[in-house]
């Protein structure tokens, strides 16, 4: 959530930017919290993309692209890891971003399969906000068990192991 995973997406395609790269990036559609086609981090540093209503569509636009982002890939289906294999054995590199746990702290859709699948893997953490410690868990303060809650991003927070209620 605050961890800072858009901000080291961003990062990574500025710099495929810089080298000359042509740079695509693709979110999911159903994320809408912020702006249609920007992906918007936390401090507002903002890099254009592109809303693809499923993951087969990101073959049809990567086209000739260098480097692919994929920011908040925990909500594409399943589809997104043979997406992914597709576009990395074309010779793209394929970049990314997204929650490796729900807010049960169970592993979050497609993730711990384009994890297994990825050359490199960086876990970014956020700050407990109980205790000030490391944080990987998304602790979710409202009542509301369904696994997705889009626009409700003020209902969770950054909390660590220690912190973290158990929801078995
Ligand atoms: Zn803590």
């Amino acid at each position: 959530m605050f961890s800072g995973k858009t901000e080291e997406l961003i990062r990574r395609l500025r710099r495929a930017k810089i080298a000359q790269l042509q740079v695509e990036i693709f979110k999911p559609a159903s994320d809408t919290r912020y702006h249609d086609e920007d992906i918007v981090s936390h401090n507002q540093n903002t890099i254009r993309s592109t809303p693809v209503h499923s993951a087969v569509e990101i073959l049809l636009l990567a086209g000739d692209c260098d480097v692919i982002g994929l920011d908040e890939a925990q909500f594409f289906d399943q589809s997104i890891v043979d997406v992914c294999n597709s576009l990395a054995n074309q010779g793209k590199r394929v970049i990314v971003a997204g929650l490796d746990m729900d807010f049960k702290g169970l592993p979050f859709g497609p993730m711990p399969d384009l994890m297994a699948i990825a050359e490199y893997v960086t876990k970014v953490h956020a700050i407990c906000v109980s205790c000030g410690g490391v944080a990987q868990y998304s602790y979710r303060t409202a009542a509301n068990q369904d696994i997705v809650m889009l626009g409700e991003s003020d209902t969770y927070e950054a909390r660590c192991r220690a912190c973290f209620p158990l929801l078995s």
